[in-house]
């Protein structure tokens, strides 16, 4: 689990470690009846209502000081339909545990992040998303969702139930009702053959329409004060299956990936000089592999090293523009940032807030070490995202409110129509949600 309330103090924490909030009381609801009783109930105490994941948002999206319900116990798989090939399951089911029970039941979501500690509905309010060329965020896989609104009603809503609903709900942002149960779209298990290589920055930019054009899942890391990326490559393979070695994997995933690198941003963080060094010596380290394995298994690794992070979507086109721009910055700044630059893309869908919302998005994510200061990265980069239009990752820092929003998001009315309706009093809000959506 990231997110803890201490029992002494009653403060929750993100993962992050940069959002803190006391709600007035927590539950934790085992049926969709008693989490609508909870709603019902904080609105007769004139309290507000957040659900909250695993706590893994950079942002203060799941903050609440009234009604905290936590997920814990409604988890699991409701119902697996072999003739739609659909999934139900529960909203506070992890990723992980989906995973693990579709793997085991032969079949599979068809992309996914970059790590599965989150929870079904907390992951999808926020958008998250993997990297694709044809096949897009976790929501966009959603099928049919139910959800607890305001009233305390349940309703369900997919392409033809409740269709205006559906439209908005798969990213919600937690702001139009409780999500009690997602249905997903799932295909046979399949093969994904990972090819990992260092390439010069110079050399992925030039021939990134390229090399997003020739993958399924194409996606690259680069590293600031170095010339470097590492890129990754996840296309289907029909076999056969070639995991990662035990050793091998140890030592890339765990030894380099986590415990070294976690070890590399300590001494960067106390001796912020030695960064540059640290930088170009981590850029090297991960040297080229193939892999060939099931897709979770190929899509998530564990992130232990805790960071902060801001993500924008930008339009495909606008990447290299975007990316040079980011990094003429950081030679100029004298910023020195031990983490890598995360590159991704995804196609145009069809989710009101959706980062990638009728647009071919490309997201740029960049992170400090936790317990870093972050904020003049953050806000030179911000000022680079928002100059090409961009739209901020929903559960990642960032500083737009909802005038800037509503100017990058053409659909960002039909949200706001369908939020007045389903929460007129606002049981849902947040300090968040009133910087974003407005009051
Ligand atoms: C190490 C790490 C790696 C990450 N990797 C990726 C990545 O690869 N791609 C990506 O896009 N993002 C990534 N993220 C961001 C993360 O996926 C999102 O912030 C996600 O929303 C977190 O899910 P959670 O379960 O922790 O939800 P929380 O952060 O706890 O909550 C997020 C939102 O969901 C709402 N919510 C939760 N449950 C419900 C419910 N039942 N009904 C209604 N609303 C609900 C909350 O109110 C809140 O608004 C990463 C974050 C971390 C820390």
């Amino acid at each position: 689990m990231g997110s803890k309330t201490s029992a002494k103090s009653g403060t929750w924490r993100n993962w992050g470690g940069n959002v803190q909030a006391r709600p007035a009381r927590e539950v934790a609801p085992a049926s969709v009846e008693e989490l609508s009783a909870a709603v019902r109930r904080a609105a007769e105490d004139g309290l507000k209502v957040k659900a909250v994941g695993t706590g893994h948002s950079f942002t203060s999206i799941a903050a609440t000081d009234g009604v905290l319900i936590r997920p814990q116990l409604l988890t699991g798989i409701r119902t697996i339909d072999r003739d739609a090939m659909t999934v139900t399951v529960e909203a506070g089911t992890p990723l992980k545990r989906l995973n693990l029970a579709l793997a085991r039941e032969g079949l599979s979501l068809t992309n996914m992040g970059d790590i599965m500690e989150q929870t079904v509905s907390g992951a999808t309010s926020t958008g998250t998303h993997g990297t694709g060329r044809e096949s897009a965020s976790i929501a966009a896989q959603i099928r049919g969702l139910e959800l607890v609104t305001a009233d305390g009603a349940v309703i369900s809503c997919s392409a033809t139930e409740n269709p205006e609903v559906f439209a908005a709900a798969r990213i919600g942002l937690g702001a139009l009702g409780i999500v009690t149960a997602i249905t997903f779209a799932v295909e046979p298990v399949f093969l994904l053959t990972a090819r990992e290589e260092p390439m010069p920055l110079d050399r992925v930019l030039a021939e990134f329409d390229q090399l997003w054009a020739e993958n399924e899942h194409f996606e690259f890391y680069w590293f600031p004060h170095t010339t470097g990326t590492t890129t990754k490559r996840n296309n289907r393979s029909a076999g056969p299956e070639q995991p990662v070695g035990r050793l091998a994997g140890w030592v890339e995933d765990e030894l380099l990936s986590n415990g070294v690198f976690q070890v590399a941003n300590w001494v960067g963080r106390a001796v912020p000089a030695t960064v540059p060094a640290i930088a170009r010596l981590s850029s090297r380290a991960l040297s080229a592999r193939t892999y060939t394995d099931i897709p979770y298994k190929v899509f998530t690794s564990p992130r232990r090293v805790r960071f902060v992070e801001m993500e924008y979507a930008v339009p495909r086109a606008a990447l290299g523009d975007t990316l040079r721009e980011l990094k003429t910055m950081l030679d100029r700044s004298g910023l020195r940032v031990s983490f890598p630059v995360e590159v991704r893309t995804a196609p145009a869908d069809d989710i009101a807030l959706s980062t990638a919302s009728g647009r071919d998005s490309a997201y740029v994510a960049v992170h400090m070490f936790r317990g870093t200061p972050y904020q003049r990265y953050f806000t030179a980069a911000e000022r680079i995202f928002t100059a090409h239009e961009g739209r901020p990752h929903w559960g990642k820092v960032h500083t737009r409110d909802a005038e800037y929003l509503a100017g990058v998001y053409p659909r960002f009315g039909e949200f706001s129509a369908l939020r007045d309706r389903l929460d007129p009093q606002r049981l849902f809000q947040n300090d968040y949600l009133r910087r974003v959506l407005g009051a």
